[in-house]
């Protein structure tokens, strides 16, 4: 088993997920995990950092599909004994003139930045090492849907006791909702992305204060933040960030320094810690 330190970027064969590893490349002492669900997508990227003299590796990691995630979990026990570094990046969005009934948006959009988010966490938390951090990358977003909640749903996602299986109820809830088309009634602002990412920022949340509860002494940092509006697929070209300067806030968390005891289970942008 190898003692060298490892890292593991999700959804990083492009994008914001490319720079963060990327920037890992540079600065992480260790192995840095590129990964991908397709295969093809991966290895090119990974080629493409050693043409600018870096050196990624690369394993595959669909998050929506649990084999995938525990084929990359099983890999990293056996090779390495766990791991230092995560960073959930991988996401979606529906591009604001999509014309995809909305039920369905809410169904793509939450399987993968929440449920398939909240499945790597499942089972590749536990194999984080002590002094470990983990990165979930939600976004601004999540803030801005919060306040479009009703005044019930905001005290629920702002909660500091809220369990993992009360966050899962409300995700489920939003898509059933949708598909009733009482979302509105219920009290959820008009935004699938939005709502998905408020659930990776409340998962964050919960997962730090468990870490507390189960593991304090392991000194595991974990946080939620926005790498602001970068120039990706996603966002588009008009967007004020290039990607290295989005991979700034989550590599900044990703490499705080071991005596460092904070930020923790915060929401983080532009490396500053903000109300939620
Ligand atoms: P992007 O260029 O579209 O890249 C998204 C990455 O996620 C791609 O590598 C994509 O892979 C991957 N991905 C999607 N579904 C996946 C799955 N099921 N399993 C594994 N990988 C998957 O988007 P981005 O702008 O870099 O976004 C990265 C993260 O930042 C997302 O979580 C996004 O919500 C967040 N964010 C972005 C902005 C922004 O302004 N760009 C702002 C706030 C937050 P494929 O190439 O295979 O599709």
């Amino acid at each position: 088993m190898s003692n060298v330190p490892v890292a593991v970027v999700t959804g990083s064969n492009k994008g914001i997920g490319f720079a963060i590893v990327r920037a890992l490349c540079k600065q992480f002492p260790g192995d840095v995990y590129l990964t991908a669900r397709d295969p093809g997508r991966g290895q090119e990227a990974v080629a493409k950092l050693q043409e600018e003299g870096l050196h990624a590796l690369f394993h595959q990691l669909d998050i929506d599909d649990l084999q995938s995630i525990r084929a990359l979990r099983d890999f990293l026990k056996e090779k390495y004994g766990g791991l230092n570094v995560l960073v959930n990046n991988a996401g979606i969005a529906f591009k604001v003139h999509d014309t995809t009934p909305f039920a369905v948006q809410a169904e793509v959009t939450l399987k993968t930045n929440f449920f398939g988010t909240r499945n790597v966490c499942t089972e590749l938390l536990p194999l984080v090492k002590p002094y470990g951090k983990v990165v979930n990358v939600s976004s601004m977003v999540s803030s801005s849907a919060l306040g479009g909640c009703s005044q019930q749903l905001q005290q629920k996602f702002r909660s500091d006791t809220i369990t993992e299986d009360e966050l899962v109820d409300l995700m489920t809830k939003f898509v059933e909702d949708t598909k009733k088309s009482v979302h509105e009634k219920e009290g959820w602002p008009n935004t699938a992305y939005g709502v998905s990412k408020i659930g990776v920022t409340v998962l964050s949340r919960i997962q730090a204060r468990m870490l507390n509860e189960k593991r304090k002494g392991d000194h595991i940092l974990l946080n939620a933040c926005c790498p602001g509006w970068v120039r990706t697929d996603m966002a588009g070209p008009k967007a004020t960030k290039s990607p290295d300067e989005g991979a700034e806030t989550p590599v900044y968390l990703a490499l705080l320094p071991s005596d460092a005891d904070g930020p923790h289970g915060q929401f983080v942008s532009n490396k500053t810690v903000r109300t939620w």
